[in-house]
């Protein structure tokens, strides 16, 4: 599964950044004092690893090398900001969904996040969504989401609520998040950059510390917008319904091209929808799995 940069500092800036870093200490607390983040420790899932590649058939860069160094640079930096982490892998070695929510299931003051980047058929799809599933996940969601969109040309696809594995089934609250498309020549060029992975990994981390949430960036276009489940602040209108597909969404015969095409489908051609659909049906719930 997919998402993206940073500002250049220069010497004279230190002043700068004493002052920045000394306002931070004021406005955003320690981990564990805020009431409503009551955790410190994060289990960071780096998606996919081994045998496992992530994204799809023939994808050149491989989803598990770019999950990898996201993880293990938020890993640092919560790190740096005091926070227990624990990662789920940090190699490169093939780990059971069920294995990652035990790991995380360890823990009662956690939460789990899992790095993940996107795939599609359709090379042009872009930009970055993020998961959650239980409640008590949404606001976590929604911090590192729009901390991770703030950051980023990329389109934003909104919060979207699906019962992903990791995030089912997880006893401590989850979040998916899915940093971009490897598929898309874009986005793929963005996320072998590693300045780039840096700023997901802050991005993603600020969420987690709960930092001010910046402006909004409003979601693509064509998504069905869903009432926010949770109180924030600031013209948020990114929750959104999950479509019922993510990969097959962009497979033969889905598209919009070929939904004209259907409208004059003949009872042959009706046949054949008929079993793309259930082959639909097969590869949601292995998405869902993800
Ligand atoms: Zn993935």
């Amino acid at each position: 599964m997919t998402v993206h940069l940073l500002c250049a500092r220069g010497p004279a800036s230190l002043l700068n950044f004493c002052a920045v870093t000394l306002a931070l200490f004021v406005l955003w607390p320690a981990p564990a004092s805020s009431a409503s983040r009551k955790f410190s420790t994060v289990v960071i899932d780096a998606g996919h690893g081994g045998f496992d590649r992530g994204g799809i058939p023939r994808q050149r860069v491989a989803e598990k090398a770019m999950t990898l160094d996201v993880a293990q640079r938020l890993q640092k930096r919560l790190r740096q900001a005091g926070y227990r982490v624990v990662m789920t892998r940090d190699s490169d070695v093939f780990i059971s969904l069920g294995e990652r929510v035990r790991i995380a299931s360890r823990y009662r003051d956690a939460i789990l996040v899992s790095v993940h980047f996107n795939s599609a058929a359709r090379v042009g799809a872009n930009g970055v969504e993020t998961y959650y599933y239980s409640n008590n996940s949404a606001q976590l969601a929604a911090d590192i989401h729009r901390h991770v969109v703030s950051s980023t040309s990329t389109e934003n696809r909104g919060i979207r609520r699906r019962g992903y594995y990791v995030l089912r089934r997880s006893s401590v609250p989850a979040v998916l998040v899915e940093c971009g498309f490897l598929t898309n020549p874009t986005e793929s060029r963005m996320a072998l950059d590693s300045s780039y992975r840096q700023r997901l990994a802050d991005r993603i981390a600020d969420g987690v510390m709960g930092k001010p949430t910046p402006p909004n960036r409003p979601v693509v276009a064509g998504l069905v917008h869903l009432p926010s489940p949770i109180r924030s602040t600031g013209n948020y209108n990114d929750f959104v319904r999950a479509e019922a597909e993510r990969r097959p969404t962009y497979r033969k015969g889905s598209s919009k091209k070929s939904s004209k095409k259907s409208k004059k489908s003949s009872s042959k051609s009706a046949k054949k929808k008929s079993s793309s659909s259930e082959t639909k049906k097969k590869k949601k719930s292995a998405a869902s799995d993800e």
